[in-house]
């Protein structure tokens, strides 16, 4: 099965890094336009914007923090201005600010709240007011194993995570007649910087605890990033889709 996006238009939120970084190169390999977003690492969304549009891909940057209307309005502008349409968003940006309980702060429940759950909002909205013009679209939620399986320190992310699943399901119910699919995608243990001080405390713990024996590469949660932003997933709305070789249903 090819997968083949030439002529849609791709955002992919909090692309400098990580899964973000693998998934709009994947969707710009497929032949879709991707803006890459980001919101400190301009040297690493611009080095990406380069290399991809070496490899013969359409690519342009911005920098907007998700969890600020004012910065969403100025990113969707300027989608709007460059592309003159939207066609597949991935709401990927995403901050832990692990912390028990019984000690959490409030601003480590804010920030963890603003940008993963009040950014995926505030960027659908804008996101289907473009993609109704154009008949439909594609919209995936990068949420997490955490939504759906305890973890100490994680109650912020956790119920963020977990909001942003029932965000998908409810939206799903909405969009299906305007032709936009939206679907939560769930990352295990995968290989990025977010990951790195959990890997380095309980490496050899947590790979016992992945049926797959290995953690996750960006580039397994990006294949099926692509495959739900295709034509092949037109029928699936409104799904949760782990990719973490097995960890939450061990
Ligand atoms: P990462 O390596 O830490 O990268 C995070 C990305 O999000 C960076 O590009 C960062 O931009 C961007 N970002 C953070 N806050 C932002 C904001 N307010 N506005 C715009 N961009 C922002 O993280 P990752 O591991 O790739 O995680 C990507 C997504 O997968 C997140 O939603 C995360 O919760 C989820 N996830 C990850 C794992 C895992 O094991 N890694 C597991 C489950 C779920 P800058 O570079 O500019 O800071």
């Amino acid at each position: 099965m090819k997968i083949e996006l030439g002529g849609k238009v791709a955002l992919v939120t909090g692309a400098s890094r990580g899964i973000g970084r693998a998934a709009a190169a994947a969707l710009a390999r497929a032949g879709a336009a991707v803006v890459v977003n980001y919101r400190r690492s301009s040297e690493a969304a611009l080095e990406l914007g380069r290399s991809l549009s070496e490899e013969g891909c359409t690519v342009e940057t911005f920098k907007a923090d998700v969890s600020s209307p004012d910065e969403i309005e100025a990113l969707f502008g300027f989608v709007e201005k460059r592309f003159a349409g939207l066609d597949i968003l991935v709401n990927n940006a995403g901050v832990i600010k692990d912390t028990l309980l019984a000690a959490m702060r409030l601003r480590e429940w804010d920030a963890v709240a603003e940008t993963n759950l009040r950014g995926p909002f505030l960027c659908t909205r804008r996101a289907v007011e473009m993609m109704m013009p154009r008949g439909g679209g594609k919209i995936i939620n990068i949420s997490s194993v955490a939504a759906v399986r305890g973890g100490r320190g994680q109650t912020n992310y956790a119920a963020a995570k977990g909001g942003l699943v029932a965000f998908t399901r409810a939206a799903a119910v909405e969009l299906a007649p305007k032709n936009i699919q939206i679907n939560a995608v769930l990352p295990g243990m995968i290989v990025t910087d977010m990951s790195a001080r959990v890997r380095k405390r309980a490496g050899d713990r947590l790979v016992e605890a992945i049926p797959a024996g290995r953690f996750g590469e960006p580039d397994d949660v990006a294949g099926l990033i692509v495959f739900l932003a295709s034509g092949h997933a037109d029928y699936i709305t409104g799904q949760a889709v782990a990719v973490d070789g097995g960890m939450s249903v061990a």
